[in-house]
């Protein structure tokens, strides 16, 4: 396996290099796009595109289209203030006439790549507003500079949501004890909307027999009128109307292509959703989504996760389009074989256990193109759908995003980061020689197994573990990937070829929940967000349960904190036992067990270590977050004007790419005129 995956990796560079320079010899692909603030923004090659068909790559063309007709959208939804601050703000960027090298004028472009990264004003993973190094004065005096008419109406409102660091200071609020709705600044409630209001509406309305439950309030903004609750539902002829025309318009082009009928069908299913709005449609299309297993070219298109909402309902809307990487996909086609043989043999309680594992299906892809809630920042694996009920009845899709990884691994390579903070020689080489291969299988595992694995017990509520469901479903996951990493069944079946690889992945996964992920955080703040609340109730919860056995422990080596961990073996059981712990609750419903754990383990940082790491950090000057641009793609049309083929070029520099999908794919109106040229 190792030796697949490697050959693969050396034709990256190979097919792109040539492709960029369009000569005989191979340049390195260009990965790294920009750097400001906390942002490293990266490109990333589509290899073999060109080893497509070219009805292939006009399917993949046109869901690329639909992919980015969506951009406004999820503008919208993280913000109703976004759309109309980006254009503003695009505005005086293109119409700026001064000194380009001025301060001023940088600080306000850094703030607005900033925005751009993030789809709105709020930071794409601390979810707390950005604050402007710009002057106001100097905002006044360029908004003064436009046209007339490129003013927009209530401009007062949007410059003091820029500079007020109170209004709106955060975008998805998870603190305990407040209104989750009140406190956050998205838009997928309207004004007034309170958390009971909207728990109540819900609680009234569902149908707790209902084995098919529809995903209650998925694709609808929750608003109120004439004192009620009501839903206004993202649609053809509803909310968000000529954006999801425009979607509507590409699917119904790449639908002409399909690979098959059952593509098609799967096309035509969404193209339906999106014109009634009706959930109902979007599980019918679900259903048919996960059963296209056969087509080369797939995709994600709609409104999915539900990290942006507080409540964990309203899905965020996103695209990924993608091919199947055929090399690669054989290492997560074993996982999914043996998939009832990891549920048989894991540490949980047997009453939770799937008897039946059904259709986990995973695989490797190339991704295309990344939209709406997955661009810039972009997951490295999926798992859909997401209801659960979908899930055990027909399966789910599990998906490793393989040029990704790559694109991470390459850009990272030589920063420094593992001198600093693993300072044995011997654990580096390891990390070196295995971290790539054991990344991409505890992804495999994480969400090809992990996600689909056990049962709720009868009658429990899928939603009872509320506001700490997101994290405690992450460390599920989390914990059946390591937990059957350092499995000798993974030497047996091929998927790794050392008995030692896995010591490398629980290095790297205690160090990142116990010290590294702390980087992310701002002195003083709590870790809020799911996938690093889960990483560290999991390494804490180990470091806390291990202590009487010294498994692992924090030791000062010449003033700097080390994570030494003495006992992988041992580590391996704690992984088990908390697995076992979490399960419970999951199958039970039991929140307050839940809530306890993440309370106790997951949220508070010691103040002293993160100063240390931030310390540590700042001195490598390597960006916590990256992100991405697209390649671009531009049609191929015979002298008639018939479309015949797509290409793919790479090197669009991070704000030509964003003033473009300005231009190009501003889909929802706003109130004022200004369209950036
Ligand atoms: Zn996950």
């Amino acid at each position: 396996m190792s030796i697949k995956r490697f050959m693969t990796s050396v034709a990256i560079t190979a097919i792109a290099g040539n492709q960029l320079a369009g000569a005989a010899a191979p340049e390195p692909f260009p990965y790294i796009a920009d750097r400001f603030a906390d942002i490293e923004v990266l490109r990333y090659p589509v290899p073999d595109y060109e080893n497509l068909t070219p009805k292939q790559r006009l399917l993949v063309y046109y869901l690329t289209e639909a992919a980015l007709s969506g951009r406004d959208i999820l503008w919208d939804q993280n913000n109703r203030h976004n759309l109309a601050i980006r254009r503003l703000l695009e505005g005086i960027y293109t119409n700026y006439k001064g000194d380009r090298n001025d301060k001023q004028f940088k600080a306000f472009h850094k703030y607005l790549k900033q925005v751009w990264f993030a789809n709105g004003i709020h930071h794409h993973y601390s979810m707390d507003k950005f604050v402007p190094e710009f002057s106001r004065e100097f905002f006044d005096a360029q908004v003064a500079a436009l046209p007339e008419c490129c003013r927009p109406a209530d401009i007062a409102t949007l410059t003091e949501v820029i500079f007020n660091p109170s209004l709106m200071a955060k975008r998805v609020n998870q603190a305990e004890g407040v209104d989750l709705i009140a406190t956050s600044a998205n838009n997928l409630y309207g004004e007034g909307v309170t958390q009971a209001e909207v728990e109540s509406y819900f609680n009234a309305i569902k149908d707790t027999t209902d084995v098919a439950p529809i995903s209650y309030g998925l694709n609808t903004r929750i608003a109120k009128k004439d004192g009620k609750i009501v839903e206004q539902p993202y649609k053809v002829g509803g909310l968000y109307d000529p954006a999801i025309r425009r979607i509507v318009d590409n699917l119904t082009k790449a639908r002409a292509y399909a690979e098959n009928e059952r593509q098609g069908a799967v096309i035509d299913k969404l193209i339906e959703f999106y014109r009634t709005g009706d959930l109902k449609d979007f599980d019918e299309y679900s259903i048919l989504w996960v059963g296209d297993t056969g087509s080369r070219v797939d995709f994600v298109n709609g409104f999915i996760e539900s990290y942006g909402d507080p409540l964990g309902m309203t899905g965020s809307w996103e695209s990924i389009v993608n091919f199947k990487d055929l090399g690669a996909s054989h290492r997560t086609e074993i996982v999914s074989e043996n998939a009832q043989w990891f549920e048989d043999h894991s540490p949980v309680d047997p009453r939770f256990r799937k008897p039946h594992v059904k259709g986990v299906t995973a695989k490797v892809i190339t991704a295309a193109i990344l939209a709406g809630d997955a661009y810039p920042a972009t997951p490295i694996g999926i798992n859909l759908p997401n209801a659960s009920w979908i899930r055990a009845a027909h399966g789910s899709k599990s998906v490793t995003i393989e040029n990704i990884t790559r694109a991470y691994d390459e850009a990272a390579h030589g920063n420094g980061f593992n001198e600093e903070f693993v300072p044995d020689p011997e654990m580096r080489r390891m990390m070196d020689k295995y971290l790539f291969d054991t990344d991409n299988l505890h992804t495999d595992l994480h969400e090809c197994l992990g996600h689909a694995s056990g049962q709720l017990l009868p009658g429990v509520d899928p939603d009872a573990l509320k506001a700490h469901g997101s994290t405690l479903e992450e460390a599920r996951a989390d914990l059946f990937a390591l937990y059957y990493l350092g499995d000798p069944k993974m030497i047996e079946l091929g998927l790794l070829d050392n008995p030692d690889a896995y010591k490398a992945q629980y290095y790297k996964q205690m160090l990142n929940g116990m010290m590294t992920q702390l980087m992310r955080i701002e002195p003083g703040k709590d870790v809020e967000e799911a996938h690093m609340r889960n990483r560290k109730l999991i390494a804490e919860w180990c470091m806390d349960k291990g202590r009487k056995d010294n498994v692992m422990e924090l030791v000062n080596v010449d003033g700097k904190t080390v994570l030494k961990i003495n006992d992988y073996e041992k580590l391996r059981g704690l992984f088990g036992d908390l697995l076992a712990e979490i399960q419970r609750i999951k199958s039970e419903g039991d929140y307050e067990a839940g809530r306890n754990l993440v309370e106790t383990y997951a949220v508070k940082v010691d103040p002293r270590l993160h100063k240390e790491v931030l310390d540590r950090y700042a001195h490598l000057n390597i960006a916590p977050y990256k992100g991405f641009v697209n390649p671009a793609y531009k049609l191929v049309t015979d002298a008639d004007g018939k479309p015949v083929d797509a290409q793919v070029t790479y090197g669009e520099d991070y704000t030509d790419q964003m003033l473009r999908y300005g231009r190009e794919y501003s889909t929802l109106p706003t109130a004022e005129c200004c369209k950036t040229k």
